[in-house]
Protein backbone atom coordinates (compact mmCIF):
# COMPACT_ATOMS: atom_id res chain seq x y z
CA UNK A 1 0.00 0.00 0.00
CA UNK A 2 1.20 3.52 -0.51
CA UNK A 3 2.25 5.53 2.48
CA UNK A 4 1.96 8.74 3.15
CA UNK A 5 3.45 10.54 6.07
CA UNK A 6 0.74 14.01 5.92
CA UNK A 7 3.54 15.69 8.80
CA UNK A 8 7.85 15.45 8.87
CA UNK A 9 10.42 17.62 8.44
CA UNK A 10 13.31 16.54 5.64
CA UNK A 11 15.16 19.46 6.13
CA UNK A 12 15.84 18.87 10.27
CA UNK A 13 17.15 15.63 9.04
CA UNK A 14 20.83 15.64 8.46
CA UNK A 15 20.22 13.55 5.42
CA UNK A 16 16.92 14.89 4.34
CA UNK A 17 17.65 14.70 0.57
CA UNK A 18 18.90 11.29 0.74
CA UNK A 19 15.42 10.29 2.60
CA UNK A 20 13.46 12.26 -0.01
CA UNK A 21 15.06 9.91 -2.79
CA UNK A 22 14.49 6.57 -1.16
CA UNK A 23 10.79 7.99 -0.92
CA UNK A 24 10.96 7.48 -4.73
CA UNK A 25 11.09 3.92 -4.72
CA UNK A 26 9.22 2.98 -1.69
CA UNK A 27 5.76 4.51 -2.42
CA UNK A 28 6.32 6.98 0.61
CA UNK A 29 5.03 10.62 -0.34
CA UNK A 30 5.37 12.97 2.11
CA UNK A 31 4.27 16.58 3.45
CA UNK A 32 7.64 18.35 4.33
CA UNK A 33 6.72 21.15 6.64
CA UNK A 34 8.82 23.97 7.64
CA UNK A 35 10.05 25.63 10.31
CA UNK A 36 11.31 29.10 8.84
CA UNK A 37 9.83 30.37 6.06
CA UNK A 38 13.87 31.73 5.16
CA UNK A 39 14.85 28.27 4.07
CA UNK A 40 11.51 27.50 2.24
CA UNK A 41 12.57 28.50 -1.08
CA UNK A 42 15.72 26.43 -0.52
CA UNK A 43 14.11 23.32 0.54
CA UNK A 44 11.16 23.48 -2.53
CA UNK A 45 14.12 23.91 -5.02
CA UNK A 46 15.94 20.98 -3.05
CA UNK A 47 12.74 18.75 -4.12
CA UNK A 48 11.51 20.47 -6.95
CA UNK A 49 11.44 17.12 -9.22
CA UNK A 50 10.53 14.57 -6.68
CA UNK A 51 6.94 14.03 -7.23
CA UNK A 52 7.01 12.36 -3.73
CA UNK A 53 7.43 15.45 -1.65
CA UNK A 54 5.38 18.21 -1.03
CA UNK A 55 6.88 21.15 0.67
CA UNK A 56 5.22 23.47 2.79
CA UNK A 57 6.33 26.78 3.82
CA UNK A 58 5.53 27.23 7.85
CA UNK A 59 7.45 28.78 10.88
CA UNK A 60 7.05 26.85 13.45
CA UNK A 61 5.83 28.23 17.54
CA UNK A 62 9.08 27.39 18.79
CA UNK A 63 10.84 29.60 16.53
CA UNK A 64 8.54 32.57 17.69
CA UNK A 65 10.80 34.29 20.08
CA UNK A 66 12.24 37.27 20.80
CA UNK A 67 15.15 36.96 18.61
CA UNK A 68 13.04 36.05 15.27
CA UNK A 69 13.03 38.61 12.60
CA UNK A 70 10.01 40.14 11.44
CA UNK A 71 11.34 39.30 8.25
CA UNK A 72 10.30 35.56 8.54
CA UNK A 73 7.01 36.81 9.59
CA UNK A 74 6.78 39.11 6.45
CA UNK A 75 7.76 36.35 4.33
CA UNK A 76 5.43 34.10 5.63
CA UNK A 77 2.25 35.89 5.36
CA UNK A 78 3.85 36.94 1.65
CA UNK A 79 3.60 33.14 1.06
CA UNK A 80 0.53 32.34 2.73
CA UNK A 81 -1.58 34.74 0.35
CA UNK A 82 -0.94 32.56 -2.82
CA UNK A 83 0.68 29.24 -2.00
CA UNK A 84 -1.53 26.57 -0.80
CA UNK A 85 0.38 24.44 1.62
CA UNK A 86 1.04 26.08 4.51
CA UNK A 87 2.61 24.80 7.83
CA UNK A 88 3.84 23.75 10.60
CA UNK A 89 2.14 27.17 12.39
CA UNK A 90 0.04 27.70 15.45
CA UNK A 91 0.98 27.87 19.08
CA UNK A 92 2.75 26.69 21.89
CA UNK A 93 1.92 27.45 25.35
CA UNK A 94 3.67 24.66 27.12
CA UNK A 95 6.35 26.33 30.14
CA UNK A 96 9.46 26.38 27.78
CA UNK A 97 7.39 28.27 25.21
CA UNK A 98 4.78 30.64 26.88
CA UNK A 99 6.71 33.05 27.04
CA UNK A 100 6.66 34.23 23.83
CA UNK A 101 3.03 33.64 23.59
CA UNK A 102 1.66 36.91 22.36
CA UNK A 103 4.22 37.39 19.94
CA UNK A 104 2.96 33.53 18.85
CA UNK A 105 -0.71 34.59 18.65
CA UNK A 106 0.17 37.81 16.75
CA UNK A 107 1.66 36.02 13.99
CA UNK A 108 -1.01 33.14 13.76
CA UNK A 109 -3.62 35.42 13.51
CA UNK A 110 -2.00 37.72 11.10
CA UNK A 111 -1.27 34.53 8.90
CA UNK A 112 -4.97 33.48 9.14
CA UNK A 113 -6.28 35.95 8.35
CA UNK A 114 -4.10 36.49 5.18
CA UNK A 115 -5.48 33.32 4.06
CA UNK A 116 -9.04 34.61 4.84
CA UNK A 117 -8.59 37.54 2.64
CA UNK A 118 -6.63 35.77 0.14
CA UNK A 119 -8.76 32.37 -0.90
CA UNK A 120 -6.48 29.45 -2.44
CA UNK A 121 -7.91 26.85 -3.99
CA UNK A 122 -7.15 24.02 -2.11
CA UNK A 123 -5.18 25.51 1.03
CA UNK A 124 -4.09 22.93 3.40
CA UNK A 125 -2.39 24.10 7.02
CA UNK A 126 -0.61 21.65 8.97
CA UNK A 127 -0.92 22.89 12.80
CA UNK A 128 1.01 22.45 16.01
CA UNK A 129 -1.42 23.68 19.20
CA UNK A 130 0.34 22.67 22.40
CA UNK A 131 -1.95 24.11 25.35
CA UNK A 132 -3.46 26.37 23.15
CA UNK A 133 -5.93 23.89 20.93
CA UNK A 134 -9.02 26.45 22.30
CA UNK A 135 -7.00 29.46 21.17
CA UNK A 136 -6.21 28.03 17.81
CA UNK A 137 -9.97 27.03 17.48
CA UNK A 138 -10.55 30.75 18.53
CA UNK A 139 -8.85 32.30 15.76
CA UNK A 140 -9.57 29.66 13.19
CA UNK A 141 -13.54 29.91 13.77
CA UNK A 142 -13.26 34.33 14.14
CA UNK A 143 -11.45 34.23 10.59
CA UNK A 144 -13.88 31.64 8.86
CA UNK A 145 -10.58 29.41 8.11
CA UNK A 146 -12.29 25.75 8.01
CA UNK A 147 -14.98 26.82 5.67
CA UNK A 148 -12.59 27.89 3.18
CA UNK A 149 -9.03 25.24 4.28
CA UNK A 150 -8.64 22.03 4.97
CA UNK A 151 -7.21 22.09 8.49
CA UNK A 152 -4.89 19.62 9.53
CA UNK A 153 -4.29 19.39 13.69
CA UNK A 154 -1.05 17.90 13.79
CA UNK A 155 -0.72 15.13 17.18
CA UNK A 156 -3.90 16.75 18.59
CA UNK A 157 -3.86 17.16 22.38
CA UNK A 158 -6.20 19.36 23.34
CA UNK A 159 -8.71 18.73 25.51
CA UNK A 160 -11.86 16.84 24.88
CA UNK A 161 -13.75 19.97 24.12
CA UNK A 162 -11.33 21.01 21.75
CA UNK A 163 -11.65 17.91 19.76
CA UNK A 164 -15.44 18.17 19.78
CA UNK A 165 -15.16 21.80 18.53
CA UNK A 166 -12.18 20.68 16.17
CA UNK A 167 -14.44 17.79 14.79
CA UNK A 168 -17.15 20.13 14.06
CA UNK A 169 -14.94 22.65 12.06
CA UNK A 170 -14.41 19.74 9.91
CA UNK A 171 -10.80 19.67 10.68
CA UNK A 172 -8.61 16.55 9.70
CA UNK A 173 -6.01 15.21 12.43
CA UNK A 174 -2.79 13.27 11.88
CA UNK A 175 -1.45 10.78 14.29
CA UNK A 176 1.13 9.88 15.14
CA UNK A 177 3.31 6.87 17.20
CA UNK A 178 3.71 8.74 20.19
CA UNK A 179 0.33 10.21 20.23
CA UNK A 180 -1.12 6.63 20.96
CA UNK A 181 1.02 6.24 23.59
CA UNK A 182 -0.83 8.29 26.06
CA UNK A 183 -4.79 7.40 26.46
CA UNK A 184 -5.91 10.61 26.33
CA UNK A 185 -4.24 10.37 22.30
CA UNK A 186 -6.12 7.00 21.84
CA UNK A 187 -9.11 7.63 23.03
CA UNK A 188 -8.86 10.91 20.71
CA UNK A 189 -7.74 8.32 17.70
CA UNK A 190 -10.23 5.76 18.46
CA UNK A 191 -13.26 8.63 18.29
CA UNK A 192 -12.23 10.91 15.07
CA UNK A 193 -14.75 10.39 11.85
CA UNK A 194 -12.24 7.72 9.51
CA UNK A 195 -12.74 10.38 6.81
CA UNK A 196 -10.57 12.66 9.21
CA UNK A 197 -8.17 10.73 10.14
CA UNK A 198 -4.33 10.92 8.27
CA UNK A 199 -0.77 8.96 9.41
CA UNK A 200 2.44 11.34 10.48
CA UNK A 201 5.59 10.70 12.02
CA UNK A 202 7.22 14.16 12.49
CA UNK A 203 10.26 12.53 12.14
CA UNK A 204 12.96 13.46 12.83
CA UNK A 205 13.24 12.83 16.59
CA UNK A 206 15.99 14.83 17.13
CA UNK A 207 16.47 17.29 14.51
CA UNK A 208 20.27 16.84 12.88
CA UNK A 209 19.57 13.37 13.31
CA UNK A 210 19.92 10.55 10.55
CA UNK A 211 16.65 9.33 8.82
CA UNK A 212 15.42 6.82 6.23
CA UNK A 213 12.31 6.47 4.20
CA UNK A 214 12.30 3.00 5.78
CA UNK A 215 12.06 4.25 9.38
CA UNK A 216 9.04 6.39 8.28
CA UNK A 217 7.28 3.50 6.69
CA UNK A 218 7.74 0.94 9.74
CA UNK A 219 6.70 3.97 12.13
CA UNK A 220 3.26 5.10 9.42
CA UNK A 221 2.31 1.09 9.79
CA UNK A 222 2.64 0.69 13.64
CA UNK A 223 0.55 3.62 13.62
CA UNK A 224 -2.13 2.55 11.38
CA UNK A 225 -2.34 -1.28 12.80
CA UNK A 226 -2.60 0.47 16.46
CA UNK A 227 -5.34 2.57 14.93
CA UNK A 228 -6.98 -0.04 13.35
CA UNK A 229 -7.02 -2.13 16.82
CA UNK A 230 -8.04 0.75 18.50
CA UNK A 231 -10.87 1.40 16.09
CA UNK A 232 -11.67 -2.04 16.12
CA UNK A 233 -11.71 -2.36 12.03
CA UNK A 234 -9.35 -3.91 9.35
CA UNK A 235 -5.82 -2.05 9.15
CA UNK A 236 -5.95 -2.46 5.16
CA UNK A 237 -9.39 -1.21 4.74
CA UNK A 238 -8.84 2.12 7.39
CA UNK A 239 -5.33 2.27 5.80
CA UNK A 240 -6.80 2.32 2.04
CA UNK A 241 -9.21 5.16 3.21
CA UNK A 242 -6.38 7.11 4.66
CA UNK A 243 -4.81 6.82 1.52
CA UNK A 244 -7.76 8.15 -0.52
CA UNK A 245 -8.21 11.59 1.98
CA UNK A 246 -4.08 11.75 1.94
CA UNK A 247 -4.36 12.00 -1.98
CA UNK A 248 -7.34 14.03 -2.58
CA UNK A 249 -6.02 16.92 0.44
CA UNK A 250 -2.44 17.07 -1.58
CA UNK A 251 -3.89 17.02 -5.02
CA UNK A 252 -6.60 19.75 -4.40
CA UNK A 253 -3.91 22.19 -2.75
CA UNK A 254 -1.82 21.61 -5.73
CA UNK A 255 -4.26 21.10 -8.83
ZN1 LIG B 1 6.47 19.03 13.46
Amino acid sequence: MHLFDMHCHLELMANGEDVAQQAKSCELTLLDTGVLPSEFETEQRRHASNDSVYVACGLHPWWVTDTLKDSEIEQLIERARSYPLIGEVGLDFSNAHAQYAARQIRVFERLVSACSANKVEGRLLSIHAVQSASNVLDILEANGTCQQANVIFHWFSGTGDDLTRARKLGCYFSINERMLQSRRGRAYAAQIEEGCLLLETDFPLEPGSMCTARQICTSLNTTLKKLAQLRKTDAEALGEHIVQTSKRLLTSATA
